[in-house]
């Protein structure tokens, strides 16, 4: 059975993207970190839709519990993650000089520590069956930097950075890893944001939806994106600086 594993899907542009990774045939496997009511929404909407999947719940912060996600792979080896979607993430917003270190190590360790320790428990069978789809969420941040937002800069463009180069690595392999980056896109993420003023410097002056970013994810994770490989594709409404 091949699967699709989204982490951060049970709200926001998670969500989006499972749904529509249900869509595309996948069994999706819902990871979230302790919001268990909006993760089984996520899996209402799948299998609403005719699709099915299960949640994962898993702190990606932790590589303590990632390896839950090791034990999953071994106990079902019936089952093949194709399509691994790195999504989730949090912000944690301050100018430098007031940062504290936990504001800067838990948005380093969620958004970008995640990646490599995820990505190398799924990267084995992709290799062994020579196919596979990587797919990093990051943000208009991490190409431009943000004021306040240094830590999560750092991330991001740290994701940028490894997405070109394991692109590289596996390329041979029919494997491809590309990155995703929105611009504001309508979550809880975005929520307290005031949209009205920010969307004046936004030239298509609205924010992004969900969907509009899981569309993206769902060309990148398709065959026919096989010639596409260690690429950043901004869904961001043309705002780039
Ligand atoms: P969101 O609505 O705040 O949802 C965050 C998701 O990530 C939730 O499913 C949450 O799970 C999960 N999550 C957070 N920390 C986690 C952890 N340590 N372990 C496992 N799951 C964790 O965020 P969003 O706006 O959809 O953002 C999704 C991605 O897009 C993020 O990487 C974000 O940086 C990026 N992005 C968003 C925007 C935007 O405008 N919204 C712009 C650029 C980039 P729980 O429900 O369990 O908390």
């Amino acid at each position: 059975m091949k699967c699709a594993l989204i982490t951060g899907g049970s709200r926001g542009i998670g969500r989006a993207i499972c749904i529509r990774m249900a869509a595309m045939g996948y069994y999706v496997l819902v990871n979230y970190k302790s919001n268990v009511a909006e993760a089984n929404t996520t899996l209402a909407l799948i299998k609403e839709n005719g699709g099915n999947g299960e949640l994962m719940p898993f702190d990606v912060a932790d590589k303590e519990q990632i390896k839950l996600l090791g034990n999953w792979i071994e106990a079902n080896g019936d089952k093949y993650i194709e399509v691994l979607v790195n999504n989730a993430g949090i912000r944690d917003d301050s100018l430098m000089a007031w940062m504290a270190e936990d504001q800067w190590d838990n948005v380093l360790k969620t958004n970008l520590d995640s990646f490599f320790y995820v990505t190398r428990l799924v990267l084995n069978s992709m290799l062994t069956r020579k196919y596979g789809r990587i797919i990093n969420i990051v943000s208009l941040s991490g190409l431009k930097g943000l004021a306040g937002q240094t830590n999560y800069s750092a991330a991001k463009a740290g994701v940028i950075g490894a997405t070109k180069a394991l692109a590289q690595e596996i390329a041979r392999q029919g494997i491809t890893v590309n990155a995703l980056a929105p611009g504001f896109i309508k979550t809880d993420m975005t929520e307290g944001l005031d949209e009205k003023e920010l969307k004046m410097m936004i030239p298509a002056r609205r924010f992004g939806l969900p969907e509009e970013v899981a569309s993206a994810a769902a060309f990148f994770a398709s065959p026919e994106a096989a010639y596409i490989t260690g690429q950043v594709l901004s869904v961001n409404g043309g705002l780039y600086s």
